[in-house]
C-alpha cells in the first residue's frame, strides 16, 4: 500500500462504526469524576521538552527512550506529551490555580505519545483519562481517588481489577532505602542492563520498574521499600488503608509497584487485570507531593491517575460488556421529483428542530435506492413523498420495525415523529404503580 495512505506504526483510527463504545466511555467517565468534584481542563498537545524532563524525571524510561522531541522552526525544543500530568501542573502554577478553592480537582482526556514497541494495549499514540488533585496531604484524599477509578470500573461494569497499592515513601526515607537497593544491587552489577547500570547511582529505584526479563527477575529479591518508611509515611499509608476499609474497597499491598514515572512520593496504586495480556495495567496512579515544586510552583501537596482508554477497550471486550446502542436516525424521508425534494429537506429541518436525527435524499439516487440506505443506516421511521402526497399534503410514515403504516398529514410529520419515538422508547420500560400514558 502506498505510504500516504497507511497509518503510522502504533498509532490506530477509531471509526465511525465504533466510535459511539469510546464515546459512551468518555462521558462515563466524565460524568463519575463530575460526582467527585472534578472538572474538566484542556492542555496543550506540545510543552517545552524541559517540562518533561523535569516533571516525569530524567532517570525515567519514558524520558530517555520514548518521547517525540524535535526542535520547531523558532530552533525551540518541543516534545509531544508522553503523559498529561506535567502539562496539568504547568498549567496549575501559571494560572494560579493554587487561589482558587483548594483542593483543586482536575480532569481530562487526551491523546499520550510515547515511541516504544508497538503491541496489543501499546501504542505510540494512545489515550488516557486523567484525574489531578492538588492542596491536600490527607491520606482521605488518596483513598476517595482510588474510590473515584473503582466506581469508574463499577459503572462500566468491569469485574476482576485487582487493586495493588504500595508507599514509596518521601524523599527522607527514601535516602536510606536508596542505600539499600544501591548495596543489593551492586552485588548483581555484572547482570543488570546498560541502562540500569546508569540508575545504579543516581535513581536506583528505577531499576525496580526495569522491563528486562533479567533485571526484573534481579529485583524480585531486592530490598522492600515497606521497610523504609518513615514514622509519618508508614502513618499515612496505615490510615489509607483504613479509609479504603472503610469504604469497602479491596485491595492488595504490592511492595514492588514503583510506578514508571519519577514524581511519585508515599502511595501508588494500579489497578490490574489478567485478562488483556502483558499490558494489563488499565490505570496508575499515586501522590506526588514535590511535583509542584519541582516544576517552580509553592510547595503544594497532590496526586492524580490516568487509565488508559485502548487498554479499557480491550478490557470490556475481552469481558463482552455491551454498550448502550447508537442512536439510530428517527426519521429518513425518501423523495421523488424536485419538489419533493424540497418538501423533504423542510421536514428534516423541522425534525432536527425538535432535537431529533432525520436525514433526507442529498444525492439524488432513486427511491428504491434510497430506501435500502434508509435501511443500512437503520431508520426507526420512513416516509416517501411524491408529487400526489405533496399535492394531497398527507402522506404514510411507516414503522421500520414492524412494518405498519400510519397517515399522517405531511405538516405534521416532524411533531407526531416526536410523539411516536417517545413512545418507543418508553415501551418495555414499566414503572410500578405508574401510568406511562399519563407522562405524555
Ligand atoms: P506500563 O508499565 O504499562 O508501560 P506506565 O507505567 O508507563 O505503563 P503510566 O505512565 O502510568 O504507564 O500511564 C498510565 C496508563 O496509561 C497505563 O496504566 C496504561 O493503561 C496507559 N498507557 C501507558 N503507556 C501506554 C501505551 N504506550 N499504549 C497504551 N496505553 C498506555
Ligand atoms: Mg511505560
Amino acid at each position: 500500500m502506498a505510504l500516504v495512505t497507511k497509518s503510522i506504526k502504533g498509532t490506530q483510527d477509531t471509526l465511525p462504526s465504533e466510535s459511539y463504545k469510546i464515546q459512551f466511555v468518555e462521558q462515563s467517565v466524565l460524568e463519575i469524576a463530575k460526582n467527585y468534584g472534578y472538572k474538566e481542563i484542556r492542555v496543550p498537545v506540545f510543552e517545552h521538552t524541559e517540562l518533561f524532563q523535569r516533571g516525569v524525571g530524567d532517570t525515567t524510561d519514558v524520558v530517555q527512550k520514548e518521547m517525540y522531541t524535535f526542535e520547531d522552526k523558532g530552533g525551540r525544543s518541543i516534545t509531544l506529551r508522553p503523559e498529561g500530568t506535567a502539562g496539568v501542573v504547568r498549567s496549575y502554577i501559571e494560572h494560579g490555580l493554587f487561589n482558587e478553592a483548594q483542593p483543586q480537582k482536575v480532569c481530562y482526556l487526551i491523546s499520550c505519545y510515547r515511541y516504544e514497541k508497538p503491541q496489543a494495549g501499546r501504542l505510540r499514540e494512545f489515550h488516557q483519562f486523567g484525574c489531578e488533585c492538588f492542596g491536600t496531604a490527607s491520606p482521605a484524599a488518596d483513598a476517595e481517588l482510588i474510590s473515584l477509578v473503582n466506581d469508574i470500573f463499577a459503572f462500566l461494569d468491569v469485574k476482576n481489577l485487582k487493586i495493588q497499592i504500595n508507599s514509596i515513601g518521601c524523599p527522607e526515607c527514601r535516602k536510606n532505602y536508596h542505600k539499600a537497593l544501591q548495596e543489593y544491587f551492586e552485588s548483581k552489577k555484572d547482570e543488570l542492563c546498560g541502562t540500569c547500570l546508569g540508575r545504579l547511582e543516581r535513581n536506583p529505584m528505577r531499576i525496580l520498574d526495569c522491563k528486562s526479563p533479567v533485571c526484573s527477575e534481579i529485583a524480585k529479591d531486592a530490598p522492600k521499600v515497606t521497610d523504609y518508611l518513615c514514622d509519618e509515611c508508614h502513618d499515612h499509608f496505615q490510615k489509607v488503608q483504613q479509609y479504603l476499609d472503610a469504604m469497602n474497597i479491596p485491595y492488595e499491598v504490592n511492595p514492588s509497584i514503583v510506578r514508571g514515572l519519577d514524581y511519585y512520593t508515599k502511595t501508588v496504586f494500579e489497578f490490574v487485570s489478567t485478562e488483556i495480556g502483558a499490558q494489563g495495567t488499565v490505570c496508575g496512579g499515586g501522590r506526588y507531593d514535590g511535583l509542584v515544586e519541582e516544576i517552580g510552583g509553592n510547595h503544594t501537596p497532590a496526586l492524580g491517575f490516568a487509565m488508559g482508554m485502548e487498554r479499557l477497550l480491550l478490557l470490556m471486550q475481552a469481558q463482552g460488556i455491551e454498550f448502550p446502542p447508537e442512536a439510530k436516525c428517527d426519521l429518513y424521508i425518501a423523495s421523488m421529483g424536485e419538489n419533493a425534494t424540497l418538501k423533504a429537506s423542510q421536514i428534516a429541518s423541522d425534525v432536527r428542530g425538535n432535537g431529533m436525527h432525520a436525514q433526507f435524499d442529498i444525492v439524488g439516487r432513486s427511491v428504491k435506492a434510497q430506501m435500502k440506505y434508509a435501511n443500512k443506516i437503520g431508520a426507526a421511521y420512513t416516509v416517501v413523498l411524491g408529487d400526489s402526497e405533496i399535492e394531497a399534503g398527507v402522506a404514510k410514515v411507516k414503522n421500520m420495525a414492524d412494518g405498519s403504516e400510519t397517515e399522517m398529514k405531511i405538516d405534521d410529520i416532524a411533531e407526531e415523529i416526536m410523539r411516536l419515538s417517545i413512545n418507543d422508547s418508553l415501551k418495555g420500560f414499566e414503572v410500578e404503580g405508574l401510568d406511562i400514558s399519563t407522562l405524555m
